[in-house]
């Protein structure tokens, strides 16, 4: 039998489409307002958006009678004939939002239009008129969504926790901000202003408010005029590249849009400038003829069709070279460490020798030690003078663990003489056996997990206090996924106290980190990344745990990218083998090598 549905249920399946999530909510809103005409719009939100979502607007508003039709599917003032689409420059034009949202939630709209007497009030629950009155109410638009998803549990429970999805409202409303630099936007949640941006003359002011100064220390000012394509803005100095992504963007014709493919040609206009696996920021504003642009896209996506893509991407890296060209950030940064020569042993080259006790660098977790004997108090001189291979083995149960690399632990002087970096990236050192050659990331990345997990594992973890605390001032959103959980934080070994609004002060650190303010900045950087990846549950499930810690481990040792001396290497090696497993990374990856004699001798 062949049916016509219900509004109330064609609805519903056109709303799962739009309202994904609190933040399509706020999305359309905003957007509406902002085709309105409004300057000045305030977002108000409680419990991430799951009990209520307010926007109120100076807009041109509604008459009576619109502001019952706006709920109506197709319903839109914003395009009447098929060549409007071609030249659509409002973010709206399908007329689906209103109605998708009323399908879903609880709605109160009051509005006047600009130049009447009074306004009017009407209220929906899932797609049902419950009311209109003439109320009073200032010009513009208030509209009001309560209790998202009410009749859809499943829809409900599937939300994150609330900061995640207050991050994505962030996501939404920064997106608008940094577009409409002319407008006033405020975003509240839970009565606390959490931006309340005033309108300014450029968007470099409008950048700064909202990104934290400390995480952008430098804009570099782009701009071409080409006869397909407008673009100007700002991309971010090659130190600023971090590891989160997450200040990245597109806009085209003052819409947002996501591009991999752009964003590639982005990268490669940085090429060497930055290391691996970090992102630039980059503010990119294009203007073009809007029929260069497919606009017929579905409303809550983001990704845009250009006609003439591939000199697009031509025009967009030549000009990110050029623009870094002539601020000549080129000849002081190289992270490419292959290039650089490594070995070389001076003659006259006497050691000094680190005091392991109060060396910073990659200090052994205490736990690990005591673990492999009960009332052992780790003393490293005395250990290097007095300690015997077959003595250490036993302590350390190294020669089981590791079949044969308790060797290497002959007398202090041998591992000085005989320890040497390799192209930083391998300690080389000379064993009974031969030449053992130890990865130095998975080397660290070993250790930190360690004493990642420990941390985790003890009540009271030991933070190191850094001498010279450290303030950051980062954006709302990076700081409540860092703050979220000062617990989690505590966890690990980090004392991280909250300032002032979004700025936070690092005073201790897990021992061996690095604690210069660049590896500061890295490592706060690093934590955010984690927490993202590691959403939920870590307190609570051993995996999430390990998780972490692993993932932490991963991305500290890859952070601090200054040459070992040897020195540090032997503390290195040190550290290494005071681990419970020294033999393998956290993922299962072999540390180290042995090239025996013979395997030698055979070559040459
Ligand atoms: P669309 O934006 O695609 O037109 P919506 O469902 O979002 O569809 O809105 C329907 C219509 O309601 C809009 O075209 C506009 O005429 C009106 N409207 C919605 N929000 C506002 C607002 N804040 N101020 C004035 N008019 C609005
Ligand atoms: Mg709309």
């Amino acid at each position: 039998m062949l049916k016509v549905l219900p509004a109330g249920i064609s609805n519903l399946i056109a709303a799962g489409e739009v309202v994904q999530r609190p933040s399509s909510v706020v999305k359309e809103l905003i957007e509406n307002s902002v085709d309105a005409g409004a300057d000045t719009i305030s977002v108000i939100i409680e419990d991430a958006g799951r009990t209520s979502i307010q926007v109120i607007d100076n807009g041109c508003g509604m008459t009576p009678d619109e502001a019952v039709l706006c709920f109506e599917r197709h319903a839109t003032s914003k395009i009447s004939n098929a060549e409007d689409l071609n030249s659509i420059h409002t973010y709206g034009f399908r007329g689906e939002a209103l109605p998708s949202i009323a399908a879903v939630a609880e709605v109160v709209l009051r509005s006047r239009k600009r130049g009447d007497d009074t306004g009017y009030e009407v209220t929906l629950a899932g797609s049902e008129l419950i009311s209109k009155e003439e109320v009073a109410t200032p010009e513009g638009t208030n509209i009001s969504v309560r209790n998202l998803f009410y009749k859809i549990p499943a829809r409900r429970k599937f939300l994150k926790s609330d900061n995640a999805e207050f991050r994505h409202i962030i996501t939404e409303f920064v997106r608008v901000a940094l577009c409409r630099y002319d407008l006033n936007l405020r975003l509240v949640h839970n009565r606390k202003d959490i931006y309340n941006l005033k309108r300014v003359n450029n968007i470099k002011q409008r950048i700064l408010e909202i990104e934290g100064r400390e995480m952008i220390k430098e804009l570099v000012d782009i701009g071409i005029s080409s006869s397909i394509v407008t673009v100007s803005g700002f991309i971010g100095h090659p130190e600023d590249a971090r590891k989160s992504s997450g200040n990245q963007y597109f806009f085209v014709n003052g819409r947002f849009f996501k591009s991999p493919y752009f964003h590639k040609a982005i990268m490669k206009g940085y090429d060497k400038l930055i290391p691996d696996g970090t992102y630039p920021s980059y503010y990119l504003f294009f203007e073009t003829n809007p029929e260069n642009v497919d606009v017929n896209i579905h409303p809550a996506k983001t990704e845009v069709k250009f006609e003439n893509e591939s000199e697009m991407f031509e025009i967009l890296t030549a000009l990110v070279k050029e623009s870094l060209g002539k601020n000549s950030f080129v000849p002081t940064i190289d992270f490419n460490h292959d290039t650089l020569p490594e070995i070389h042993i001076p003659k006259d080259y006497t050691p000094i020798l680190p005091t392991l006790k109060s060396s910073p660098a990659y200090s052994i977790p205490k736990p690990f030690q005591s673990a492999k004997s009960d009332n052992f108090e780790f003393n490293f001189e005395a250990e290097q003078k007095n300690r015997s291979d077959s003595e250490f083995d036993s302590k350390y149960n190294i020669a089981s663990a590791v079949d044969g690399y308790g060797e290497i632990f002959e007398s202090k002087e041998t591992i000085d003489e005989n320890t040497l970096v390799l192209s930083n990236k391998y300690i080389v050192t000379a064993v009974r056996s031969g030449m053992m050659l130890i990865n130095i990331f998975r080397a660290k990345e070993r250790i930190f997990y360690e004493k990642y997990l420990y941390n985790l594992d003890n009540s009271q973890p030991i933070a190191q206090q850094v001498l010279f605390p450290q303030t950051i001032e980062l954006s709302p959103a990076r700081y409540s996924l860092l703050m979220e959980s000062p617990e989690r934080l505590h966890s690990l070994g980090f004392d991280i106290s909250t300032v002032g609004e979004n700025t936070i002060s690092v005073n201790g650190m897990p021992e061996g980190l690095e604690t210069d303010e660049k590896s500061i900045i890295e490592i706060i950087d690093n934590l955010i990344v984690t927490f993202e990846e590691c959403q939920s549950d870590f307190l609570t499930k051993a995996h999430g745990r390990d998780n972490m810690a692993r993932s932490l481990a991963k991305s500290t040792a890859r952070s601090g990218d200054k040459r070992l001396s040897r020195n540090q290497a032997r503390v290195l090696v040190d550290s290494l083998f005071c681990c419970a497993e020294p033999e393998l990374s956290p993922s299962g990856k072999k540390i180290m090598e042995i090239i025996t004699d013979e395997e030698i001798e055979k070559r040459l």
